[in-house]
């Protein structure tokens, strides 16, 4: 069965709707230096939503030639104008990103980017929840997908999706026997295989096929990647779709999840900051 994730996101943008009506509207900074196209595009389709939503997002773009410091002190002055914040990744190569994360306040840092938040993330006592990660999750939830006790592998260990979600799979209560595998895994085929939830966030066009999955497993695709002008995923999805019991197409899968999560941690700072006060 094919998950829709435009039918669980769009059950979480009625929850957000919901909650919106009684604390005004949020304000999001999206920050992006340089021009790459991906990121401005990936931008203004937060900016869309959030206006759909009734969330603020304002882009700010920084020319190419920015500098770190120019970078932090941006951020330090959006700390106090934002509800949230969001940097556009990847950087230019010459901007140490470790730098400008560390500018954001954690209690704006709505990705989950900065190393308080991942500290807490870590103990399993998160303030934000990583968007994609976060995403995988919701869509296992909302599948009634069992997690505890099964095997499950993620191809992948980005500190933006592989890694933390690693980290909430294996907490008490989320419960997952777990393999990261990497491009240093030795047999990658025989890891994938052996899950009953596998999860594929490699950045590779059609990584896994039909011969690297056990029949009946469930099949989370978190890769976007353009093969022949075409977005397609990680896994080839035509060739995996028969033998899954489960599986999220690209696009349209773990992509509009992700946008909703942001858009509920963005609501989330706001009540951090309300009731902080
Ligand atoms: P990174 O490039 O930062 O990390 C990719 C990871 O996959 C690395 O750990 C790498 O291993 C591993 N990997 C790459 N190729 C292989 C391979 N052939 N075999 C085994 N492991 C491999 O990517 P991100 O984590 O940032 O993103 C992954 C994908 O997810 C991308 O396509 C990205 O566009 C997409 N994405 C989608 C989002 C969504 O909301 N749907 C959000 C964020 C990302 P190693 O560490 O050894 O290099």
């Amino acid at each position: 069965m094919i998950i829709e994730g435009k039918s669980i996101a769009g059950q979480i943008e009625l929850e957000i709707k919901e909650e919106l009506k009684q604390l005004g509207t949020p304000k999001l900074a999206a920050v992006i230096v340089g021009a790459d196209e991906g990121t401005k595009s990936y931008m203004k389709s937060i900016q869309k939503v959030g206006e759909k939503i009734g969330i603020e997002v304002e882009i700010v773009n920084l020319s190419e030639e920015s500098k770190t410091e120019d970078v932090r002190e941006v951020l330090s002055g959006l700390n106090f104008k934002k509800d949230g914040i969001i940097i556009g990744r990847p950087f230019p190569p010459h901007i140490d990103e470790q730098k400008v994360i560390a500018s954001i306040s954690p209690e704006k840092d709505i990705d989950c980017l900065h190393p308080v938040n991942l500290g807490l993330l870590f103990l399993g006592t998160p303030r934000f929840k990583p968007c994609t990660p976060q995403a995988v999750i919701e869509i296992l939830n909302h599948t009634r997908t069992t997690i505890c006790g099964k095997k499950v592998t993620i191809v992948g260990r980005s500190n933006i999706v592989g890694k933390p979600l690693a980290i909430m799979l294996i907490q008490r209560g989320v419960d997952a026997t777990l393999t990261v595998c990497h491009t240093k895994t030795l047999d990658l085929s025989a890891r994938t295989r052996d899950a009953d939830i596998l999860i594929v966030a490699a950045g590779y066009p059609w990584l896994v096929g039909a011969d690297m999955i056990k029949k009946g497993a469930v099949v989370i695709d978190v890769g976007i990647n353009v093969k022949d002008g075409k977005l397609v995923g990680d896994v080839n999805f035509q060739e995996v779709e028969p033998k899954a019991s489960l599986i999220t197409p690209v696009p349209g899968g773990v992509g509009p999840v992700t946008t909703q999560v942001l858009m509920r941690n963005v609501l989330l700072a706001k009540k951090l900051s309300i009731y902080s006060k």
